[in-house]
């Protein structure tokens, strides 16, 4: 699974020349720029895990994104093979990214009111304390919300006209949407 978004935030608490360039970008809910995500994707398609296949997450997030994305692909010799949008209205995301924190420790990430940990603030697998991310607050995940729907709905369309979008309806339980995105993967 590569998530751009945890490869800019891996930068960030690095202090890595990338991770300056981005954190103001990702601190507005603004997207960065997609030559930065572009050359981030290139390197890491490239590594020998990904081999045997990958999950995308978080990426493409703009038209320009996914036509660069076509050849990378082409270049590599390699295609998309589904394409999954998980369906959520905007109110329960921002009820779901309020409520998450998640464990700089392990990475694992909860939600106070759908998986909150054992004990309040701490991570059930290493102890450790919870934090919120830095663009989980309600004017932030507004802005992000209004970003997808200019930026990356779009994107929804453009693979449609290939025909490998699936649609996932992603208002219920954890385990659920799972299995669904598992049988598309897996089909
Ligand atoms: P995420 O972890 O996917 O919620 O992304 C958090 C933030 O990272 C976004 O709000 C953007 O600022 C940035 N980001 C992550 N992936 C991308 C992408 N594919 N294109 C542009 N910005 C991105």
């Amino acid at each position: 699974q590569i998530s751009t978004g945890d490869m800019l935030r891996e930068n960030i608490s690095n202090k890595t020349i990338l991770g300056n360039e981005v954190q103001t970008f990702m601190k507005a809910g603004e997207l960065v720029p997609d030559s930065v995500i572009l050359d981030m994707i290139k390197d890491r398609l490239l590594k020998n895990d990904c081999n045997n296949g990958y999950i995308l997450d978080g990426f493409p997030r703009t038209i320009p994104q996914a036509e660069g994305l076509d050849q990378l692909l082409n270049n590599l010799n390699q295609k998309l093979n589904h394409v999954v949008v998980m369906d959520v209205a905007d109110n329960l995301i921002i009820t779901r990214l309020s409520n998450r924190r998640s464990c700089k420790c392990c990475g694992r990430v909860y939600n106070l009111i759908f998986g909150p940990p054992k004990i309040a603030g701490e991570c059930d697998e290493c102890n450790e304390k919870l934090y919120c991310r830095e663009d989980d607050n309600p004017s932030t995940i507004q802005q992000r919300l209004n970003v997808f729907h200019e930026q990356t709905e779009p994107v929804i369309n453009y693979y449609s006209k290939q025909g490998i979008t699936k649609v996932i309806d992603s208002k219920g339980l954890i385990d659920e949407i799972k299995t669904d995105i598992l049988s598309i993967i897996i089909s």
